[in-house]
């Protein structure tokens, strides 16, 4: 737990968010600011910065980040078309919340290349 982090407030239920899956390993919620009309962050509960400190022994948890991922686009109906899963990584990134997060967006269409 980070102190001043606010995913570890969130992971930790100091902070309010819409929560829709928790267990021992991580949580997700809804994004605050949606850019799609299905946007769920989903993160480890113990502070990661970033993709560049994950660590050898956390390769079962950031597998099971994304194992999550794809369970919530099942149940929030999206599998079948198709989505996005993203994980920005550093300033250049585009990271702007350094408690390592996969995003989940879903239900239209996305572009490549991303901005
Ligand atoms: P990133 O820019 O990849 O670091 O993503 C951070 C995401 O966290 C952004 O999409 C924000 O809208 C979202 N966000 C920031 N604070 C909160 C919060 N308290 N609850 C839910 N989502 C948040
Ligand atoms: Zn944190």
């Amino acid at each position: 737990m980070t102190a001043s982090c606010m995913f570890c407030k969130i992971a930790n239920n100091e902070s309010k968010a819409e929560i829709v899956y928790r267990d021992e390993e991580v949580t997700a919620f809804r994004d605050i600011h949606p850019v799609a009309p299905i946007h769920i962050l989903i993160i480890p509960n113990r502070h990661i910065e970033s993709a560049n400190e994950i660590k050898s022994e956390d390769q079962l948890l950031v597998g099971h980040m994304i194992f999550t991922a794809r369970q919530l686009a099942a149940r929030e109906g999206i599998d079948k078309d198709g989505y996005r899963l993203i994980m920005n990584t550093g300033p250049r990134g585009g990271q702007t919340v350094f408690h390592m997060h996969v995003h989940l967006i879903g239900q239209r269409q996305m572009h490549w290349p991303p901005g």
